[in-house]
């Protein structure tokens, strides 16, 4: 029988980082050896006091609903964190509402400032979800591509060129997903100045704010005057604290702004669990050397990652400055496309990478490896991949 679907869902694409996570689970199930370097998802367990927090919240029945924002308490903790790490005001009782996840607070923010018709500029290679998002919203994905000769540097010109009468948002992620490049104070201060003389909103997802290396450090958006009043700052526990499956996030932002957000929230989950926010508290109020800790390992991966990846003939990979992914370029091997290079990776070297093409223009001629797979994976993945692209021509 075919069923009636929503028109708006045939320009929806599913998500491609999630049918390769069901690709490689399923290969496993069937028997495949497979190592899969495909995910975004922490090999770390949650650290043992995120858990007890929330472990004590159910043996206290803390199982009902708490307020549509979010718990008060973990509101709190969240502009105490704002304000220590970026020195960005925000009112706990009306700037902040706490999410079920951090893809959740990217899709009730799209949601609260787009009408049909509107474009939003999304610079590309981007996380899979931002366009597919906008165009739930009704409004239309408008890819602002990065070159990787040029480091995938954002300016205020390929912002220009994308401008039209149209534009009413910009969705920025730094650290980047999957290019691992960290926006510096330049390109930050270009969008600060573009938005403002345009009059948009920034959706700026900061989910990997913790995970930068050496010397570069992240800043928000937010922290710019001309900026703090249209921006909504989407963040979450999934990556900082190897939290992916408790789903908890949040977004702060102006009141008005968080007023629209608030109402999206409100009629499509309600809030986040009562007994995860606890877990929340502890995560953002609690000891972050664990936090510390993972930083180092996925540090050391990403150097050793790098330096196995160079010695292949015909790759090129950048060192990336933060989040936890690598994406080297590929396209010097003769593959006809991305997608075909992670598919002979799965059948040549038992390695699910996902292809760059997934993140949108600019992305294709990459392939993206999570460092956050344990040691013996992420090397064991690494050194099969190596030696497969090695023999290939
Ligand atoms: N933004 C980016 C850039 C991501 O990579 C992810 C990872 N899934 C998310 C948002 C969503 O994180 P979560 O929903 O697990 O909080
Ligand atoms: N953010 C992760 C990734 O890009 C997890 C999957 C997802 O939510 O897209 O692989």
């Amino acid at each position: 029988m075919e069923h009636r679907i929503a028109r708006k869902l045939a320009r929806i694409e599913r998500s491609a980082t999630m049918a390769l996570a069901d690709q490689a689970r399923s290969l496993k199930e069937s028997g495949r050896k497979v190592v899969n370097l495909a995910g975004g998802d922490p090999y770390f367990t949650t650290p043992g006091h995120i858990m007890d927090a929330a472990r004590g919240a159910l043996n206290e029945g803390f199982t009902h609903y708490t307020s549509s924002r979010g718990l008060p308490e973990l509101r709190v903790a969240v502009a105490d964190h704002l304000r220590h790490r970026f020195g960005v005001t925000r009112d706990p009782a009306h700037e902040i509402v706490i999410t079920p996840s951090a893809k959740h607070a990217v899709f009730v923010s799209l949601m609260a400032v787009l009408d049909p018709g509107d474009e939003v500029l999304i610079p590309t290679p981007s996380w899979v979800s931002y366009g597919q998002m906008v165009r739930l919203a009704g409004a239309e994905p408008v890819s602002v591509p990065l070159r990787a000769d040029d480091g995938f540097t954002l300016s205020r010109e390929l912002l220009e060129a994308k401008l039209t009468r149209k534009t009413t948002a910009i969705v920025l992620n730094s650290p980047t997903n999957p290019t691992g490049r960290v926006l510096n104070a330049s390109e930050l201060r270009d969008v600060a100045d573009f938005s403002a003389a345009h009059d948009l909103v920034i959706i700026s997802d900061e989910i990997y704010e913790q995970i930068v290396f050496d010397e570069n450090r992240h800043h928000s958006p937010s922290e710019y005057l001309e900026c703090a009043e249209r921006t909504l700052t989407v963040s979450g526990f999934s990556k900082s604290y190897a939290m992916t499956g408790w789903r908890l996030g949040y977004v702060s932002g102006p009141q008005s702004l968080m007023n629209a957000v608030l109402k999206v929230q409100e009629h499509s989950v309600g809030e986040a669990g009562s007994f995860i926010q606890r877990g929340g508290v502890a995560a953002l109020t609690g000891d972050q050397s664990p936090v510390r800790r993972m930083v180092e390992q996925y540090n050391r991966h990403r150097e050793w990652a790098h330096a196995a990846l160079r010695q292949v003939p015909g790759v090129e990979c950048a060192l990336p400055e933060g989040a936890f992914y690598i994406f080297p370029d590929v396209s010097g091997l003769g593959f006809g496309d991305s997608y075909s290079c992670a598919q002979w990776l799965i059948e040549e070297a038992g390695v699910v990478v996902t292809p760059g093409s997934a993140f949108g223009p600019g992305g294709e001629g990459h392939i993206r490896l999570s460092l956050a797979a344990s040691t013996a994976t992420l090397k064991a993945g690494v050194s099969q991949l190596c030696g497969a692209l090695s023999t290939f021509n």
